[in-house]
């Protein structure tokens, strides 16, 4: 036995009586006036005004109305979820304020408080410098090439032509590693990179050797134990002094401005033969303060010219030493102190400035990195 099918029956739609739905607002309301935060008026939305709120599954309910039904219970639904709907609008207003407010305080910023902040680093002006003098070279075709700072003797001295009797062998110029027997020297030079690239590269080489060297010397205004110098070779069939010296212009130019000359004077290195001091021409007066006493140069001592390097056409018998056949190659080599290079470019004149890490020295060269 059924019951007969009363249209107006409520059972399937109980959720449309006014108690139901007035049931709903209330609660809806309740909560949205206990929602305290913005986390908890989102779950009063979810809640009360999601997809599965009452009043939705109410609001659903209306199709199942007879015609007759639906308006009024359309009415009734719409009011309930526009006033839970306003409710939750009107708490999300205050409830944002209220943030605000909470943010301006929290995360005031005292500007008068002194600050903590680490400045940048940045690369010393020793290195920077050393890269620019390296690209000159790579835009010219040459390899950079690195050796080890702990050298075998045999590399730093005897394969240079440096006789064991030579007074640059003695403890008074050298850092052994070990015993003065040990064989291991910290190098005093960059040349044995050279000595190296010849006995692993093919021929012709062109390479530029940067590098930390190493010197018994107490630190001063113009020694320090531990500096830089950089060095370049090149070997290859009908190398002359004439390809040296326009190489050294080409480095001047770029390092000191268009135009500045090299000067090579006689001179002696074991490393080669002929060998030749470098000099500079100098690049404030370019010799305008030469035998002029009314405009002397600081840079040059009114001299000018500075002494920059050595260079030369590499040993035969160097180049023997390293298996090359000196019929058919020779070669040049030059080298200079980095920080020398750098002290007269910028006008530095205390060596310790360069190695005592002050930052307000570096911080003149700009943070270049
Ligand atoms: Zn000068």
């Amino acid at each position: 036995m059924s019951a007969p099918n009363n249209p107006y029956d409520p059972v399937g739609v109980s959720a449309l009586e006014p108690d139901a739905i007035q049931a709903a607002v209330d609660a809806a309301l309740r909560d949205i006036a206990a929602a305290s935060d913005l986390d908890a008026l989102k779950s009063a939305r979810l809640a009360h005004a999601g997809d599965r709120s009452p009043l939705a599954l109410a609001n659903r309910e209306i199709g199942a109305l007879p015609p007759a039904a639906k308006a009024e219970a359309g009415k009734r639904v719409g009011e309930a979820r526009g006033a839970v709907r306003a409710a939750l609008d009107e708490r999300l207003a205050d409830l944002e304020l209220e943030r605000d407010a909470r943010v301006l305080v929290d995360e005031a910023v005292d500007v008068t408080l002194p600050t903590r902040r680490r400045e940048p680093g940045a690369r010393h002006p020793l290195t920077t410098l050393m890269e620019r003098m390296c690209e000159v070279f790579i835009a010219m075709g040459y390899e950079v090439a690195e050796g080890p700072e702990a050298e075998a003797e045999w590399f730093n001295f005897d394969a240079l032509n440096v006789p064991p009797d030579h007074p640059a062998r003695t403890m008074q110029d050298t850092f052994f590693v070990g015993s003065a027997d040990s064989g291991v020297v910290l190098r005093t030079q960059t040349s044995p990179i050279q000595l190296r690239a010849m006995l692993s590269r093919e021929l012709p080489v062109y390479v530029v050797a940067p590098g930390r060297v190493f010197r018994t010397d107490e630190l001063d205004a113009t020694h320090t134990p531990v500096f830089h110098q950089i060095e370049g070779l090149a070997i290859d069939e009908g190398i002359t002094m004439a390809d040296l010296k326009g190489t050294l212009e080409h480095l001047a130019e770029a390092m000191f401005g268009s135009g500045v000359r090299v000067r090579l004077r006689p001179s002696y290195f074991p490393f080669t033969e002929p060998s030749a001091e470098l000099d500079l021409e100098c690049f404030v007066c370019r010799g305008a303060s030469v035998g002029n006493p009314e405009s002397p140069c600081r840079t040059c001592s009114s001299e000018g010219w500075i002494e920059w390097g050595g260079c030369g056409m590499v040993n035969p018998r160097v180049l023997r030493a390293a298996g090359i056949d000196t019929e058919r190659y020779s070669g040049f080599a030059f080298g200079m102190g980095v920080e020398r290079t750098l002290m007269f470019r910028h006008g530095v004149t205390d060596m310790r400035d360069m190695v005592e890490g002050d930052i307000r020295f570096s911080r003149a060269f700009g943070w270049e990195v």
